[in-house]
């Protein structure tokens, strides 16, 4: 289009604070798997279209997407594909190359940005990152070597905790270390798993003293490109063999150590100038101390309970924050339980769909995943009611239903 003297200018195409990404704009998403799906769902419920980089054709983002590119995760080309589609591009699963991240920005918006996702795929740059910006951890030392194992032991004391730096999730790759007499062999082991992870940091393993929490939290919170942030009320979240099991909401904590857990996460947040979600994980110790263990920059499993449970999903805070418009409330409007449901309960789902269904106050999400695989993430339900007690006992009712023969009988341990 030409312009004429005396015309206006054209508005200029980015603020400061970058474009507002209208509806019926398009969100790309790194990642095809249900965090990606309940994204889309989102997305796609605001007029957005969605397009998914993911392996399989039909993963579950891509059952509910527009439009998938079907390639590696790794596949910059393919990546590059999916940016030239896109308006904005997100990611649903942090172990999205960094440096595929990185080389999408010189063509699109890629939000949270890159450096943010490097930060969360290294332990040590993580931990140096929450130190830096003054939130409690663990002590801890990068570890390259069977001497500075040695040296990093005596500093931080025992017991502690030896995990690979990067590519570790649901507590692999970790491994606990008593006394001197653990460092020979669980270096050796350690050294030996991680041989062919890709290291993105210098130093391979981080050791972290053992915090004695009673209690895991998480929070979520969102942060817009104007800086505006929105919090989500802290989940009180129980694993089992390394898996998230349930999420409680609100944390059975003192309001006050909630709202230092919130504080924790804004702070994080900003002094990432983060755009997008994060879910913060934290451990709380006997003595009311908190520690920040880890973040996620992405929505999170323990925010699921937000779908029902609170004004504004995690998922359409995400699109929100990353298309650059106000963030919506995230107070929570009733209390809430959520249980995964991993390959072993499937078949328990689908024997007791009609009184799983009845349990008042359940929501089921199935993600649409092919095979159920033992511990796989297939779905998930999340259980609201008046009072967090009637919660927990409606979860406890509905966990009898779906828990496989060599889970406990109790969803609470
Ligand atoms: P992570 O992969 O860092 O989330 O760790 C997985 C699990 O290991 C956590 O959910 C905790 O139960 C446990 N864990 C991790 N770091 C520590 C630590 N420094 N002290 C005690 N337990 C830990």
């Amino acid at each position: 289009m030409t312009r004429t003297v005396g015309d206006p200018p054209p508005a200029p195409k980015r603020s400061l604070a970058g474009p507002v990404i209208p509806p019926g704009a398009t969100i790309g998403i790194l990642g095809g798997g249900q965090l990606g799906r309940m994204t889309a769902l989102a997305a796609r419920r605001m007029g957005y279209r969605v397009v998914t980089l993911d392996p399989g054709a039909d993963g579950p983002c891509a059952q509910v997407a527009d439009h998938a590119v079907v390639a590696a995760l790794d596949d910059a080309d393919a990546a590059r594909r999916l940016a030239g589609l896109a308006d904005v591009v997100t990611y649903e699963f942090e172990n999205v190359a960094a440096a595929v991240a990185e080389a999408l920005e010189e063509a699109v918006l890629v939000r949270p940005a890159s450096r943010v996702l490097a930060v969360s795929q290294d332990r040590v740059r993580e931990k140096e990152t929450f130190a830096d910006l003054g939130l409690p951890v663990a002590a801890f030392r990068g570890v390259a070597s069977r001497a500075e194992l040695e040296a990093a032991a005596g500093a931080v004391g025992y017991p502690c905790l030896l995990k690979t730096a990067t590519g570790g999730y649901d507590g692999k790759g970790q491994y606990w270390i008593h006394g001197p007499d653990d460092l020979a062999p669980v270096f050796a082991e350690a050294a030996a798993a991680a041989r062919g992870v890709p290291g993105t940091g210098a130093a391979p393993f981080i050791l972290e003293a053992r915090v004695p929490f009673v209690t895991e939290l998480s929070v979520m919170v969102a942060r817009n490109p104007q800086g505006e942030t929105a919090v989500y009320p802290p989940a009180e979240n129980i694993h089992r063999r390394g898996i998230l099991h349930m999420s409680i909401v609100p944390a059975r904590i003192p309001p006050e150590l909630a709202r230092a857990a919130q504080d924790l996460a804004v702070q994080l947040a900003e002094g990432l100038d983060v755009v997008g979600v994060l879910g913060v994980e934290l451990f709380l110790d006997g003595d009311g101390r908190l520690y920040v263990n880890e973040f996620a920059p992405r929505p999170h499993n323990s925010g699921h309970y937000t779908i029902e449970a609170c004004v504004t999903s995690q998922f359409q805070q995400h699109v929100r924050s990353v298309c650059g418009l106000p963030l919506g409330s995230p107070a929570l409007m009733r209390p809430a339980v959520m249980i995964n449901l991993l390959g072993q309960h499937m078949p328990r789902v689908q024997a007791s769909l009609t009184p799983l269904l009845k349990v008042e106050g359940l929501h089921l999400h199935v993600y649409g995943k092919a095979e159920a695989r033992r511990d796989r993430k297939m779905g998930h339900i999340t259980i609201l009611a008046d009072t967090l007690e009637s919660a927990l006992e409606r979860a406890q009712h509905a966990w009898a239903l779906v828990r496989a023969p060599d889970d406990p009988p109790a969803a609470r341990p």
